[in-house]
């Protein structure tokens, strides 16, 4: 049993010695001590099915046996930095990264965040490209640095940092945009914005195939590959920033870009890629990466042997335990009793994504899709009493995400939703 602090001296201390800036879930933030695959325990010992440990790294499950013995070998034999010397788990991990990826996608930057991986993927477009224009979408998130601050478009999350260059794009959003589903009328402001806003020549395009921060909605139907063939125009490079949607998560695909029917030129990961282990990634081709050889990079731990191994580990997983068909068939059960509930609560306003990347978006009136925030907060307390974590985001804060790790099961399912069901019940 459990023998450290209690809930109320961690949170003093976290009052006086953190960021006054943290904030936690839930009105009495729960003191999680272990994990174990899809399931999460308190301080008390109780358990909790976790919906949302997905998004905040794990994708082979909480402390997965083969990962964690993958790190304590790993930090036994060596951990270093990444520079210096060689070693193989680097260069393995590189290898079997680029096999997942399509085309001439396989040389690899390793980062410690999805954060550097963007700064570095938009540092390369522009040298690449000569030029300094980055058009990102309306509500992406993109990281927490200057340059992924920038591109990054809810006020939530951006300070006052200096952002020249960056042109955001209307968000090709299916429900509350103004275009509905029609991806091809979204893609037009893309063309715009480089027409009116820039020289004509871009350095390039990022955006997340289904943004995650901002709510999980999927990008319309046609919108990437009309908005690919503009920037192709402008001598733009695509980014595509898979740190929430890549590794098997969306079920049908590896990689979130591949239900659009294109390839980008850099693709950007962290998360789910390290299992919980500080990791990211910029994959890019040849001839691009040779940019970088116009002076000197590196990074300190980016892709240091303890990180890779880990990774390493994480993708046989993914293959051992046939992860990816399971976020499919799981995820599409899912969406599917999540769909029967909202034909039975009106608060629903809309179910999306895709596999193990759903959205429950809560409104209190569907004609005027009212954000219903106060409704949300009170279903996920009551699911967390009922043993459910979920996760909320979207930019009203009105948005179930639901991400968990992708061992999730049928019965995990099913019994999300019937907590969901009773919790909503109860309204
Ligand atoms: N891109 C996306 C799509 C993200 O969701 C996040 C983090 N929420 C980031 C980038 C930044 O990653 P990190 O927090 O590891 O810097």
């Amino acid at each position: 049993p459990y023998s450290g602090p209690t809930a109320d001296e961690i949170l003093r201390k976290r009052k006086e010695y953190l960021s006054p800036s943290m904030f936690c879930f839930y009105d009495k933030p729960l003191n999680i001590v272990d994990g174990k695959m899809q399931y999460l325990f308190d301080d008390s010992g109780r358990r909790y099915l976790d919906a949302f440990g997905g998004i905040a790294t794990v994708c082979c499950g909480h402390c997965h046996p083969d990962v964690v013995q993958t790190i304590v070998n790993q930090t036994k034999k060596l951990q270093h930095s990444t520079i210096l010397y060689l070693n193989n788990e680097i260069s393995d991990f590189a290898e079997a990264l680029a096999s997942k990826l399509p085309g001439d996608l396989k040389v690899v930057f390793f980062t410690n965040s999805g954060t550097e991986a963007n700064e570095l993927a938009m540092m390369i477009a522009k040298l690449y490209t000569g030029c300094n224009d980055i058009i990102s979408l309306r509500n992406a998130y993109h990281g927490n640095a200057a340059g992924t601050m920038g591109a990054t478009a809810q006020c939530n999350w951006k300070f006052n940092v200096v952002q020249t260059g960056v042109h955001h794009a209307m968000n090709p959003d299916p429900y509350r945009g103004v275009f509905g589903s029609d991806g091809e009328k979204y893609a037009k402001d893309v063309h715009d914005l480089i027409q009116y806003g820039t020289s004509g020549n871009i350095a390039g395009f990022i955006c997340e195939a289904i943004q995650g921060v901002g709510g999980i909605v999927e990008l319309a139907p046609g919108y990437l590959s009309a908005v690919h063939s503009t920037i192709k125009k402008a001598g733009g490079l695509f980014i595509s920033d898979e740190v929430q949607s890549g590794f098997a998560r969306t079920g049908s695909h590896f990689w979130g870009f591949e239900s659009h029917d294109v390839v980008p030129d850099i693709v950007t990961m962290a998360k789910g890629i390290g299992n919980g282990i500080p990791l990211g990634a910029v994959v890019t081709t040849p001839e691009i990466a040779q940019v970088l050889t116009r002076r000197s990079y590196f990074n300190t731990f980016g892709g240091n042997p303890v990180c890779t191994a880990a990774g390493h580990a994480v993708l046989k997983v993914i293959e051992k335990e046939k992860l990816q068909e399971n976020a499919q068939v799981v995820g599409s059960y899912l969406k599917e009793r999540l769909n029967a509930l909202k034909d039975k609560y009106e608060i629903i306003g809309d179910v999306r994504g895709r596999g193990l990347m759903l959205g429950v978006e809560l409104v209190t009136d569907r004609q005027q899709k009212t954000p219903a925030n106060a409704e949300i907060l009170h279903v996920m307390d009551q699911m967390k009493e009922m043993g459910v974590l979920v996760g909320k985001g979207g930019f009203y804060g009105n948005v179930f995400r639901i991400t968990p790790p992708l061992c999730f099961t049928k019965e995990d399912a099913d019994y999300f939703v019937d907590v969901m069901d009773h919790a909503m019940s109860k309204i």
